[in-house]
């Protein structure tokens, strides 16, 4: 693997990421009180196919993991901070889900994430509204800190600081990551880090950038399923787009 993509496979990754930003606007739309992550993460691996794609998480076995992943969607609840397995779990208003999706298209991969309320966002509390708000915005600081020249630790820094000013923490021992070729490549985006550090950003750089934030904690548990949950059992928000590095700047792949 390489860590400079060509013209090319931009292109291709930009193809993928728009058809998985329009899976993932669809999945948006179909969250609401009652329905199952089992219903949707049926939409998801549908509405992937339909396309002529597969899904990546899919029979995706992690290094060190003990069996392959069965699911095509990554449906987190709440307090559940990453790889949520879909089940008949049936979800509530107040509630929110992190959606987190990837596919491959042409034999190259795209990862992205939304976290988002179930029923109006009215239902949520001003702390989680906050979450979700502050997340995603962290989300656009690191996008906009992607720049060739830049460092690795500038991504971080730019994440960290919007955790910071919001009195939120930062999910600990996960990242973001490389992508192309593989879904997880080098290097590890970390969503903390020092301004000027790190390895340098080069244009070509393909990265899955992807804060997650919590209410309370930054410590995370293993829970029955794989998943990660915060362990003291304060609620986690997601965002994740993957993102290209040109000579212009940062170009987000998987907006739809
Ligand atoms: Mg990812």
């Amino acid at each position: 693997m390489d860590l400079i993509k060509t013209k090319e496979q931009i292109a291709i990754m930009a193809e993928g990421g728009r058809r998985l930003g329009a899976v993932l606007n669809v999945l948006r739309k179909e969250v609401r009180p009652g329905i199952t992550t089992l219903e949707l993460d049926r939409i998801a691996r549908l509405r992937i196919e339909a396309g002529g794609d597969k899904p990546a998480f899919l029979h995706y076995r992690p290094a060190g993991a003990a069996k392959a992943y069965p699911y095509t969607l990554c449906s987190s609840v709440n307090d559940v901070v990453v790889h949520g397995q879909p089940s008949h779990h049936v979800l509530r208003e107040g509630d929110v889900i992190s959606l987190d999706l990837g596919l491959r298209h042409e034999g190259l991969y795209l990862d992205a994430a939304i976290t988002v309320p179930v029923g109006p966002v009215s239902s949520l509390g001003k702390d989680v509204r906050a979450l979700l708000d502050a997340t995603e915005d962290a989300l656009y600081a690191g996008i906009a800190a992607a720049k060739p020249g830049k460092r690795l630790g500038d991504i971080g820094y730019a994440i960290e600081r919007v955790a910071r000013n919001a009195g939120l923490s930062v999910a600990e021992g996960l990242t973001g990551h490389g992508i192309g070729e593989s879904l997880h490549e080098e290097p590890s985006v970390f969503n903390f880090g020092e301004r000027g550090t790190g390895m340098v950003l080069k244009e070509g750089m393909v990265l899955a950038i992807e804060p997650m934030f919590t209410l309370g904690g930054g410590e995370i548990v293993q829970l029955r399923d794989e998943s990660y949950g915060t362990e003291d059992r304060s609620w986690a928000a997601h965002f994740e787009h993957t993102i290209a590095i040109t000579a212009k700047g940062p170009k987000i792949l998987t907006a739809a």
